[in-house]
C-alpha cells in the first residue's frame, strides 16, 4: 500500500516538474518574440476598447536650420486639434518609468524629470490635465496590466514612438495607457539653448517627442496637415526636433476642449 502511495508521489512529482518546464519554455518563447508582439491583438475584457498612436520618423536633411529650435512663444495661427473621444479620470493619471530601460545617452533620473516636464506642459494648458509620478515599474511591454508605463524597447525602424490608450466604451474615460519609445534610434535631451543638437541631429529628443506622445495621453489626435507641422500633435517627428516640445494655439485649444 504504502509503495503505491509512493508511486502516486514519484509520478505527481515528475508531472510538477514536466509542466514547469513546458512553462519555462513558453515563457523563453514569449520573450523572444516580445519585440513582436502587438497589444490591438489582445483580448480585452468587454467595454474596452484600446488605440495605437505610432510616431513616424519624417526624413529631413541633416543639420536643417530651424529644427534644432524651439519656438517659444510659436505665435503661430494654426487653432488645428483633433478629439479622439476620451478623456482622463477625474483624479488624473499615474505614470511609471521601467528606468532599466532607459537610453544611457539619458540616463533614468533625468528622463524622469523630462517626462514630467512634458507632461506639466499640457497641465499648464489646462490644469485638469494632472499627471503625477508613480515610481518605477519593470514592466517591459506595451500590454493592459494596470500600470501606465513609460519604456523603451525594440519596436519597428519606422516608429519613434507608439502609445496605446484603453478606454471604457460607455464613458469614454481612459483605462490605461503605455508609451513605449524606439530603442533602436539614439535619445537625447538637448539644450534647449545653443546648437547641440545641431551636432548630433539623428537623436531625438525625449522631451519633444515625449510632449506629443502625452497629447495622445490627454485626448488629442495627431495631424498630418503641412500647415499643423509646427504644432506638438503634429503626427511625423525629427531627429533634432525640439519644436513639439512647446504647444502651439491648435494643441492648447484642443487640450481646453477636453474634459476634465
Ligand atoms: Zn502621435
Amino acid at each position: 500500500m504504502s509503495q503505491i502511495r509512493l508511486h502516486f508521489a514519484l509520478l505527481a512529482v515528475a508531472l510538477a516538474v514536466t509542466t514547469l518546464g513546458f512553462e519555462t519554455l513558453a515563457w523563453a518563447a514569449q520573450s523572444q518574440t516580445a519585440v513582436e508582439e502587438d497589444p490591438l491583438d489582445d483580448r480585452l475584457p468587454p467595454g474596452i476598447k484600446v488605440r495605437a498612436f505610432i510616431h513616424r520618423p519624417r526624413i529631413v536633411e541633416h543639420n536643417h536650420l530651424g529644427t534644432c529650435t524651439t519656438t517659444t512663444p510659436k505665435g503661430d495661427t494654426i487653432t488645428n486639434y483633433g478629439l479622439t473621444g476620451w478623456h482622463l479620470p477625474a483624479g488624473g493619471v499615474t505614470w511609471k518609468l521601467n528606468e532599466s530601460s532607459v537610453p544611457a545617452s539619458v540616463g533614468a533620473s533625468a528622463a524622469r524629470a523630462t517626462i514630467q516636464s512634458a507632461f506639466d506642459t499640457w497641465n499648464a494648458a489646462d490644469s485638469g490635465k494632472n499627471f503625477s509620478d508613480g515610481g518605477s515599474t519593470t514592466a517591459k511591454n506595451t500590454r493592459f496590466d494596470g500600470t501606465n508605463a513609460i519604456l523603451w524597447k525594440r519596436l519597428s525602424p519606422s516608429t519613434i514612438g507608439v502609445t496605446y490608450v484603453w478606454y471604457y466604451t460607455s464613458s469614454g474615460e481612459v483605462a490605461e495607457v503605455d508609451t513605449a519609445f524606439n530603442n533602436r534610434y539614439p535619445w537625447a535631451i538637448f539644450s534647449s539653448s545653443g546648437g547641440e543638437c545641431q551636432n548630433s541631429p539623428d537623436a531625438y529628443d525625449l522631451q519633444d517627442i515625449a510632449t506629443h506622445e502625452f497629447g495622445h495621453w490627454a485626448g488629442l489626435e495627431d495631424l498630418y496637415n503641412d500647415a499643423e507641422k509646427d504644432l506638438t500633435m503634429y503626427g511625423f517627428g525629427a531627429g533634432g526636433e525640439l519644436k513639439k516640445r512647446t504647444l502651439g494655439t491648435g494643441d492648447i485649444n484642443g487640450a481646453n476642449a477636453v474634459a476634465p
